[in-house]
């Protein structure tokens, strides 16, 4: 076990103090609005009256006390009944637009009572243990402990809806359902239909999990909780399970409503499965009370979990059981259309110039997720503003495209001459057999500058769209892909280690028509662990096929990438003097855009 607490008794003795002062600042009851400290206390009734009248930008809830800030500025002070809750106070109004705010306090009065009953000095014991696991952990943030993190978006404000977000037909399609119980519980439990407690929504980062939750919540207008799987992570054993005691306390006594977990493979995880050796005493603990809050969920609860993964593989079984995550929603990357759609809502709010094609932005974009999507459109008025201009253009998307995918621009490592010669007959290489092919997209461009990604045009196929590609267009995209290789070769009589990346994908579409596209003599059978190929994650093939069968796919593989090494050679021996003069142009202007390039071909 590491121990990098022994660095220096002062930085352990100063933590303590900051530690205790800090714990003393949030347990004392009086400080809890520090802020406001000889504000004026008014009766629970006064505040109802003020915020029907519409009269109070904020409400902030901590335990019985109610701080809340009138729209002229002046912030005052109640005190409801314990069991009271904001539903209660009728502060749930969709017709004022006052933001109210549920401050946890639960872990805060957790530590009160341990305060009153036991000594000083077993705190002080207690903290130090705490202090040693985060220190060992190499986290930072200590005090997290004190506050939920567990955030209400208030029903009010701007919603999100299922407008908001684009594509994702068939996931929005599937959540309309949850929708409806939200709104109609009574429909459906009267026919005796029990409303699904828990919906699993699987996905790649960024593909707008969350925003559909969310939106979920918008359309049935029901309040929204949200906390993050691995924000149990760091936690003091015990807290996560009275955070998620609380979260769905919470949840309850607004129903109905939406729970949002995010991440929750972080606690989530299958026993024993990615290095976790033994138990995780508090990840254990949170998951286990996650698991018995749904199933102690009467049937007309009206509360309805969420939770969002990108590694459904590493799932503890338990939690897929009937009557808690029973449902998956699979949320795909998006493909042309969704990616246009994409770009057109995050246009909203920005001000496009004229003839912006964002069908050629999608078509830039294959692979993309809605977060990288939204992130161009960011990027592209970051660059507009940058050069004061009135509009965003289509240059400016195009500019902002190109350094998402191919990260920023480094021009600063200057390469050789020798490795800039290889490099322009390398992408030479693959622009000539991608424009010369039937299928691949056309060359945008082609550069010899080092980009974090060193491809002169993009030409990748995502996995996510592989139904729309023939056998033809992946036998074509091999040969691009083969295309640097053999340039080099050719060239300079024997390849270099550049074409790494281009082979590995090569083989891979090559495996991938084999064994999962059924585009081999060995006929439609899909040999793969489909259940998390869109992931991206590397297919793993079946451990129980035959060694015959392995030996099959092998040959299979090698023949298809064969036959496009074969075809690929030709197009470049019958081409060479084109591969010439376009290698010397790059060398000499570095970039060629698809007009240039075009030339080259009369
Ligand atoms: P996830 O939870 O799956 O990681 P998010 O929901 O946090 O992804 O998505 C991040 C952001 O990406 C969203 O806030 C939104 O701006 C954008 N986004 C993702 N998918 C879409 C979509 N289908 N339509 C519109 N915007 C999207
Ligand atoms: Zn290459």
């Amino acid at each position: 076990m590491k121990n990098k607490n022994s660095k220096s008794p002062w930085f352990t003795f100063i933590a303590v103090i900051f530690v205790l002062t800090a714990l003393w600042a949030t347990l004392k009851p009086e400080d809890f609005f520090a802020e406001q400290k000889k504000i004026e206390t008014v009766s629970v009734s006064e505040m109802t009256k003020l915020y029907s009248e519409n009269k109070i930008e904020k409400i902030e809830v901590k335990g019985k006390e109610i701080a809340f800030k009138l729209k002229d500025g002046e912030i005052k002070k109640t005190f409801k009944e314990e069991n009271q809750n904001i539903s209660d106070l009728g502060l749930l109004r969709d017709d004022v637009d006052t933001q109210v705010e549920v401050v946890d306090t639960s872990a805060s009065e957790f530590f009160v009572g341990i305060l009153g009953d036991i000594l000083p000095f077993v705190i002080i014991v207690a903290i130090l243990v705490f202090m040693m696991k985060q220190v060992q952990k190499g986290a930072g943030n200590n005090f997290s402990f004190a506050k939920s993190k567990a955030r209400l978006f208030s029903v009010k404000g701007k919603k999100t809806t299922f407008k908001d977000v684009a594509g994702c037909t068939e996931a929005k399609n599937e959540l309309e359902e949850i929708v409806d119980f939200l709104k109609h519980p009574k429909k459906f439990t009267d026919i005796g239909a029990k409303i699904p407690k828990g919906v699993m929504l699987v996905g790649s980062p960024g593909t707008g999990k969350t925003l559909l939750a969310k939106a979920v919540a918008g359309e049935a207008n029901v309040p929204f909780f949200s906390i993050s799987g691995s924000e149990f992570v760091e936690m003091f054993v015990g807290v996560g399970a009275s955070r998620v005691r609380d979260l769905f306390e919470k949840a309850k006594k607004n129903s109905p409503a939406i729970i949002f977990i995010d991440e929750i493979d972080a606690v989530g995880r299958q026993r024993g499965v990615g290095g976790m050796s033994g138990g995780h005493d508090e990840r254990e603990q949170t998951l286990n009370q996650i698991l018995s809050e749904m199933d102690g969920f009467e049937d007309n609860a009206n509360v309805i979990v969420m939770a969002a993964t990108n590694r459904p593989d590493v799932l503890d079984k338990a939690l897929m059981r009937p009557g808690r995550f029973d449902r998956r929603v699979i949320i795909d990357k998006p493909d042309l259309k969704d990616r246009i759609a994409i770009l057109e809502v995050h246009t909203k709010g920005k001000k496009m110039g004229k003839n912006i094609d964002l069908e050629k932005i999608g078509q830039m974009t294959a692979g993309f997720a809605g977060a990288e999507l939204a992130n161009i459109m960011n990027e592209a008025a970051i660059y507009a503003g940058k050069s004061s201009k009135k509009s965003i253009s289509q240059k400016d998307l195009v500019i902002a495209t190109e350094k998402v995918i191919m990260g920023p621009e480094r021009k600063s490592r200057i390469l050789n001459s020798k490795d800039k010669k290889v490099t322009a007959y390398h992408e030479a290489g693959h622009a000539i057999v991608a424009h010369l092919l039937e299928t691949p997209d056309p060359v945008h461009k082609v550069t010899i500058i080092p980009r974090g990604m060193s491809l002169g045009s993009t030409w990748s196929i995502p996995e996510g769209e592989s139904f729309n590609y023939t056998k033809t267009k992946l036998k074509e995209e091999i040969c691009v892909l083969l295309g640097g290789f053999v340039a080099e070769s050719l060239t300079f009589g024997e390849p270099a280690t550049g074409a790494t990346n281009d082979l590995e994908r090569a083989t891979k579409i090559a495996k991938n028509m084999v064994t999962k596209f059924g585009m081999s003599s060995i006929g439609p059978i899909s040999f793969s662990d489909s259940g998390n190929s869109f992931l991206g994650v590397e297919n793993g093939i079946h451990q129980d096929i035959s060694e015959e069968t392995a030996k099959k796919i092998d040959k299979e593989v090698h023949g298809i990438v064969n036959e496009a090494l074969v075809k690929t050679e030709k197009i470049l021996k019958d081409n060479k003097n084109i591969l010439k003069e376009i290698s010397e142009a790059l060398l000499e202007k570095e970039t060629l855009d698809s007009g240039e390039f075009k030339t080259f071909f009369k």
